[in-house]
């Protein structure tokens, strides 16, 4: 049996590809968007008409392999296996993640996993290796059989910015005026963010909280954590709502991490616990109720949190204490991952505004990459908005891993506010400082490069080393300025 038709005779599988149709029908939904993430976290896919639902559940969709790298942009380099010669992939859609779209009820959108094509002469109906959701799924169950049920479940805090369009289409500015918490800002968002949070509820995020933030029209929404896979499908979610609530309103949904000097940046920290047990049998198709179904909002509940602390307070439980000696380990090769881009480093060096970049871990200090915000978790702090969050949770899970089977010691946490430490000349660990110096880290560090398995690593180096000499090729205005008349 191959891969693809392993994942299409799951347990349970057919029936959730029944209780899909019986909603198609209900609802009244014409066409299906099957999507899936690229390496570079953006949102590909086809759409089919949805008479053809049972056969696109079981044969699945065709497309060309570079699609899962947005490698065909990049017609200059000739990059053997996604070039005309490439092969097609197959996208086997996931029926637990149909949801109609509410600002077209005529379409719902599934996610997909992708496999390697059945007449491939190599791995036929194989795991796709640069499909980062088969990934995470994959990386997340090895994880669980050998740490016996241990699993993890992630909060992200996504911040963006609502900005004006120019008349050459681009950014003008942000639409309310920059002041951390302040409700009259706030209020002068609310028919964005009220139009965001009617999305977002009705495609499953249990929405929680929000809040202005401090650059120009920034704002945060949170929702409810779960499962580490659920939360990266309703972060992807969440970039489609924006960017449909930016096009009903002419602006622009901005998840650049930096997009201007002299305020703060956009951050998606990650809230990250591990846990054993609790119910997960939980279901997202969460329009109707389905039989058995006791909540809209459907999350894995219940079982033991290994982070919390044990009687009397203090320091996070063992297993949190490896999982962040894990993290800190491998911090270098991890920010590849989490500061992505080449902008990514525009918001670690413009200082001053709590940019995480000391290397260590400590309680309420906002200079560490790694913080315990609260009892239970800790909070990964230098990923930026711009993050694929599949690749950032698959990665963790092997820092997690490494942590807690080597039993590595995090050491003391670390109390100096980094500003103050340099201030008073003391020595400090930063994480990398490009995207370039992360990359390598990232090439050597062969933990966190195993949850870029096969092909996947070789793509994301191809992609991120091309964005990272593509900018270093470039004549900007600050060379202009800065050596015009040298
Ligand atoms: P901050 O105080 O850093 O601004 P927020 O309150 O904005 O944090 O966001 C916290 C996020 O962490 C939310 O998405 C929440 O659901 C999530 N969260 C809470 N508890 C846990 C936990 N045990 N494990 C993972 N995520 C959690
Ligand atoms: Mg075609
Ligand atoms: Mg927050
Ligand atoms: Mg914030
Ligand atoms: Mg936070």
């Amino acid at each position: 049996m191959t891969d693809l038709e392993a994942h299409v005779a799951q347990k349970g599988r057919k029936e959730l590809v029944k209780q899909v149709r019986a909603q198609i029908n209900a609802l009244g939904i014409k066409y299906i968007y099957y999507q899936f993430v690229s390496v570079t976290g953006r949102i590909v896919g086809k759409g089919v008409p949805a008479d053809h639902w049972e056969t696109v559940a079981e044969k699945g969709f065709q497309l060309v392999y570079g699609s899962t790298a947005n490698l065909f942009v990049d017609r200059r380099k000739n990059y053997i296996g996604y070039g005309p010669e490439a092969s097609e992939l197959v996208g086997i859609p996931d029926p637990e993640t149909f949801v109609q779209l509410p600002w077209d009820k005529r379409v719902a959108r599934v996610f997909c996993t992708c496999f390697r094509n059945r007449e491939e002469r190599e791995n036929p109906g194989g795991h796709l290796s640069s499909d980062c959701r088969g990934n995470l799924r994959i990386i997340h169950d090895e994880f669980k059989k050998k740490h016996k049920g241990l699993h993890l479940r992630h909060g992200c805090e996504p911040e963006m910015m609502w900005l004006k369009k120019g008349d050459n289409g681009l950014p003008d500015g942000g639409f309310s005026k920059p002041n951390c918490y302040h409700i009259d800002q706030f209020e002068s968002l609310r028919p964005v963010f009220m139009k965001v949070i009617e999305y977002a509820q009705a495609m499953g995020l249990d929405m929680i909280q929000g809040d202005h933030e401090d650059a120009p029209g920034q704002l945060e929404l949170n929702w409810m954590y779960d499962d580490c896979m659920r939360t990266a499908d309703r972060l992807t979610t969440y970039r489609q709502i924006c960017a449909q609530v930016a096009r009903e309103n002419n602006l622009i949904a901005c998840f650049m991490p930096k997009p201007f000097m002299g305020v703060s940046a956009s951050g998606c920290h990650h809230n990250l616990s591990l846990w054993t047990g609790g119910d997960d049998q939980v279901n997202n198709l969460h329009q109707e109720k389905l039989p058995g179904q006791k909540d809209v909002f459907s999350y894995r509940k219940g079982g033991v949190n290994t982070f919390m602390p044990g009687k009397g307070g203090g320091k996070p439980g063992q297993i949190g204490l490896y999982a962040i000696g894990g993290v800190i380990k491998h911090l270098n090769a991890l920010t590849a991952i989490g500061s992505s881009t080449v902008n990514s480093y525009r918001r670690l060096w413009d200082t001053g505004f709590w940019a995480p970049v000391f290397a260590d871990w400590g309680y309420q200090n906002r200079t560490c990459a790694l913080r315990i915000s609260a009892p239970g978790r800790f909070e990964y702090r230098s990923v930026d908005a711009a993050v694929n969050p599949y690749l950032m949770a698959g990665a963790l899970l092997k820092a997690f891993d490494d942590g807690i089977s080597n039993k590595i010691d995090p050491g003391e946490p670390e109390e100096r506010n980094m500003y103050e430490a340099i201030a008073a000349g003391k020595k400090v660990k930063k994480l990398p400082m490009s995207l370039g110096e992360a990359l390598d880290h990232l090439e050597n560090d062969k933990v966190i490069n195993s949850a870029l398995p096969g092909d996947m690593m070789r793509v994301f180096m191809h992609y991120k080393r091309d964005e990272h000499e593509k900018f270093m090729a470039t004549v900007t205005n600050w060379d202009l300025e800065q050596y015009w008349d040298i």
